[in-house]
């Protein structure tokens, strides 16, 4: 930018691109230079979308569903959303509580941007999806990040949040299941946080349901509007088809709530992207309304390498691995490897200092717990193959055994 002649925007310049897609292109550029990286850095299931799904998509592209649509989503799909909810998660949402935008990132952006002020303060339990608190910031507000570690189940308690709001609390953002930590919270984890919120009504509530249709042993998935419907005049419920339809690059992500919200969120996107891709909404009707058998098959393969890597961390001396309830990542602790020295002399420090020398040494691409605000940690996305997973899991228990 400044070779360009501008001065940078250095606010946002500052927070720079997502760490975890940093370590994506670091992993990928020792790929291309012929190293064997195995990279389990990236937040994407490795399951192709289904037939239905690109099928629905091939239809509305001969069909002429090329046009711009509605700002913030066809009724069609809006209408496939409203029966979504009802269906699995017993919430009424009329059409015009229901958004889409292009990801459900674009929801959370959207949703900060038009009610967040300079200094108004958003509540995030740490470990957090990397991007919840970097948009918090470049909207010019304060994520108060709250640490909730393993011991914890990495789940906010109701003490913890009582504290943490003041009177310029906007916003208390929960995740479940979470990105990086696989814990989900039940109805019974739930119910003293929201009997917080009821007492404070100047505090908003936004939930992100990315992860809801991959969870485990019997995991009975919550969301929070269905426990407390109290609370849905001020509550954000998001979602969208990424991880759950694998559908990372159709870029659909869509939220229920208040009415005046909703709207002030279209306001924002008209400015910014105006509406969601056409083909990619008119796929996503066909994403929640077709046949959904095949997510069971796919939660039964992303449980067993669950299993398989759980075990494999806790077998290695100096990491320690809590079985997360849901989504495909696991965060390991790695305390007993800090303070140790590498074949090469060099003394880790931190939890990045550990990854590095995975990425280095074993060539295994796993991201550090900093770059989720929780240390030490580290978090594994084992969204690969089994095989690759294997001789990752292998490699870093090698890489391990050699610290001194
Ligand atoms: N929320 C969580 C917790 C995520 O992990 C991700 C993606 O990694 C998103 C939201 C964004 O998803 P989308 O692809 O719909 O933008």
């Amino acid at each position: 930018i400044e070779e360009a002649g501008f001065t940078p925007a250095s606010r946002i310049a500052a927070i720079g691109v997502s760490k975890i897609l940093q370590i994506g292109a670091r992993a990928a550029a020792m790929k291309k230079d012929g190293l064997p990286v195995i990279i389990l850095g990236a937040g994407e299931p490795d399951f192709d979308t289904p037939d239905t799904i690109k099928a629905a998509a091939k239809a509305a592209i001969d069909r002429g569903d090329t046009k711009y649509t509605a700002l913030d989503g066809t009724p069609e799909l809006k209408k496939a959303i409203a029966e979504k909810f009802r269906r699995e998660n017993n919430v009424d949402y009329a059409l015009d509580e229901i958004t889409v935008a292009t990801g459900a990132k674009q929801i959370l952006f959207n949703a900060f941007m038009a009610t967040v002020n300079p200094g108004d303060e958003v509540i995030i339990p740490t470990p957090y999806w990397t991007s919840y608190s970097d948009i918090v910031e470049i909207c010019g507000g304060v994520p108060v990040l709250i640490p909730c570690d393993a011991e914890a189940g990495f789940r906010l308690k109701a003490e913890q949040l009582e504290k943490a709001i003041t009177p310029k609390t906007r916003w208390v953002l929960l995740n479940s299941p979470s990105n990086p930590s696989g814990a989900a919270y039940s109805e019974t984890d739930y119910r003293p946080l929201l009997d917080v919120l009821l007492n404070h009504p100047h505090v908003w509530l936004m939930v992100d349901d990315m992860y809801e249709h991959i969870v485990y042993d019997g995991f009975r998935f919550v969301t929070p509007v269905a426990i407390e419907p109290r609370l849905k005049s001020r509550t954000l419920t998001i979602n969208g088809v990424s991880k759950a339809y694998a559908m990372t690059g159709w870029r659909i992500g869509y939220a229920g709530g208040p009415k005046a919200l909703i709207k002030a969120m279209a306001v924002i996107q008209s400015q910014a992207t105006s509406c969601p891709s056409s083909v990619s909404q008119a796929a996503s009707v066909e994403a929640l309304n077709g046949p959904q058998d095949f997510l069971k098959e796919r939660q039964a393969s992303f449980k067993h390498r669950r299993d398989l890597v759980v075990s494999a961390l806790n077998a290695i001396p100096g990491l320690a691995c809590r079985t997360p309830e849901g989504a495909f990542y696991t965060f390991s602790g790695c305390a007993g490897v800090i303070g140790k020295v590498t074949p090469k002399g060099k003394r880790i420090e931190a939890d990045s200092d550990f990854t590095d020398y995975l990425l280095e040494d074993a060539h295994v691409a796993v991201v550090p717990g900093s770059a989720f605000g929780l240390s030490p940690y580290f978090r594994i996305s084992y969204a690969t193959s089994e095989a690759e997973l294997t001789e990752a899991l292998k490699r870093i228990a090698d890489a391990c055994a050699k610290l001194v």
